[in-house]
C-alpha cells in the first residue's frame, strides 16, 4: 500500500528524486537531505507503514537486517568513529515524515550532533512493577 500524500512513498517509487544508496523490491536507503552530518541515510520499506506501531515485525526485522549492511558500508566510507541509529514515532517523538524510516547518522569525535537526553531517576520497585505490566502486553 502507498499514499498518494507520502514523500517517502513517492522516493520508494522514484517518483521522487533521491541520492540512492541501495535498493531491492522492499526497501531503498538514500541520503538524508538535511543530514545532520556527513553520511546520514535513511532506510524506508517501500510500503507505507506510519511507524513502528504499524510495521509487521518480518519488514521490519529485514529492514534492520540491512540496516547492519549499509551502517557498515557507510562507516567503510565515511570513517566514523560511531553511529546513531534513530527511529522516531510520532511528533511528540520527533516524527516529521510518518512513513516508517531509520536514521543512520555517522558521528565523529567533536562533531556536536546531539542526539541525547537528560538521564532520569526512578527506584527499582518502580521498574520492577512497569517491566511487569509491559510485559503483559506482549
Ligand atoms: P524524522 O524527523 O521524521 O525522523 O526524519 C525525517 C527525515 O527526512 C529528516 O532528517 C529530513 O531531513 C528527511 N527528509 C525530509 N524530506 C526529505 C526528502 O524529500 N528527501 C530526503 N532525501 N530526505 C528528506
Ligand atoms: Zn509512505
Amino acid at each position: 500500500m502507498t499514499k498518494d500524500d507520502c514523500i517517502f512513498c513517492k522516493i520508494g517509487k522514484g517518483d521522487i528524486p533521491s541520492a540512492t544508496v541501495y535498493e531491492n523490491s522492499d526497501f531503498k536507503v538514500f541520503m538524508d537531505l538535511s543530514p545532520a552530518n556527513k553520511g546520514h541515510v535513511l532506510i524506508i520499506p517501500k510500503e507505507h507503514y506510519d511507524n513502528i506501531f504499524q510495521i509487521d515485525a518480518e519488514t521490519a526485522g529485514k529492514l534492520f537486517s540491512l540496516a547492519t549492511a549499509v551502517a557498515r558500508a557507510v562507516k567503510a566510507e565515511t570513517k566514523c568513529e560511531g553511529m546513531n541509529v534513530v527511529q522516531n514515532n510520532g511528533a511528540v517523538a520527533g516524527q516529521t515524515v510518518n512513513h516508517f524510516h531509520l536514521h543512520l547518522i555517522p558521528r565523529f569525535e567533536g562533531d556536536g550532533v546531539s542526539v541525547t537526553w537528560k538521564q532520569g531517576e526512578t527506584e527499582p520497585d518502580e521498574l520492577q512493577a512497569l517491566a511487569k505490566a509491559i510485559r503483559k502486553h506482549i
